[in-house]
């Protein structure tokens, strides 16, 4: 009788998220073929189901080119929706940034389309995506059965520049050195000034640098400055100037050279905490990460120092 309760309790719960709508995406218009539809930037959580990442839709020939398809199957169709209301093109080709599962487990919903990402990335879904999945549900407190991890069939090497044309637009994938993650692809419009990075670039969020190469990061932003780009997507938060991108590089690097500053002179995690300045992140969404940064930067720091 009270198990009967417990699951008539969790069924209407799990009704009553399902019934929630999803917030709206804010719609930006680059140019005529460019637009990014800009999501919440909270960590997922009931309110916004998975919905917290930035999507780019490419409108070419005859198809849409798609970047980043959410953080559920639920939250790709709500993606869809946005993109019809932008153009009423298929969308045939969707490219994944990277292996969050806020980013990519939203592919379910584009059955049929071409998926793109960086090889590695390909490698880490297939050896995290059902983690992620369980992580997803647990954040945003119901199941999601429609959701699973697909991996992309075309992918791209780590240290390549890779330019094609898609639906008619010039595209150039470019895989990094392991910046975010391992496993990052960022895409460059360079007929439109525009830079898709995925989170290598965030804002007004702290980057996650918990699965990332900080050193490699840093040298990342270096050349996505120098790309001649006008427009840089970020994966969280609003669409950056070259100016924003050089704040985000400058915030980094201070970062880094305090935590390295401090593992030479002997210091420990927790002390160095206590002498960066870290009141600029400290303010921004998710400064819940900082310590977790300066745990993985002196540990980057550390096993460099083996190589010294
Ligand atoms: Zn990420």
């Amino acid at each position: 009788m009270r198990l009967r309760g417990v699951l008539t309790l969790f069924l209407l719960v799990g009704a009553a998220a399902h019934a929630q709508p999803f917030p709206e995406p804010r719609t930006q218009r680059i140019n005529e073929r460019v637009h990014v539809l800009l999501g919440p930037t909270q960590h997922a959580n009931p309110l916004n189901q998975g919905y917290m990442i930035n999507s780019t839709v490419i409108v070419g020939e005859n198809g849409v080119i798609l970047v980043d398809s959410g953080g559920s199957a639920e939250v790709g169709r709500h993606i869809a929706r946005a993109v019809r209301g932008i153009t009423h093109k298929p969308v045939t080709h969707v490219v994944n940034t990277h292996h969050h599962g806020d980013h990519y487990l939203g592919n379910a919903a584009f059955q049929g389309a071409g998926f793109i990402s960086s090889e590695t990335c390909r490698t880490l879904v297939l050896e995290t995506g059902e983690q992620w999945l369980k992580e997803m549900e647990r954040a945003v407190g119901h199941a999601l059965p429609g959701t699973k991890p697909l991996a992309a069939g075309v992918t791209y090497a780590e240290g390549t520049r890779t330019e094609r044309v898609v639906q008619g637009v010039r595209l150039v994938f470019w895989v990094p050195r392991g910046s975010h993650t391992a496993g990052d692809l960022l895409v460059h419009l360079p007929d439109d000034r525009v830079l898709i990075a995925g989170d290598v670039l965030v804002n007004g969020v702290v980057p996650t640098l918990q699965d990332g190469f900080v050193k490699n990061w840093l040298g990342t932003l270096e050349q996505i400055q120098a790309l001649g780009a006008a427009h840089f997507v970020p994966g969280h938060g609003d669409i950056m100037t070259l100016g924003e991108v050089a704040g985000l590089r400058a915030a980094m690097l201070r970062f880094y050279s305090g935590v390295k500053a401090g593992f030479r002179s002997g210091q420990s995690e927790e002390k160095i905490r206590k002498t960066l300045d870290l009141s600029m992140w400290e303010r921004l969404e998710r400064a819940y990460v900082i310590g977790r940064n300066v745990n993985r930067a002196y540990l980057e720091i550390e096993a460099d120092s083996f190589d010294e």
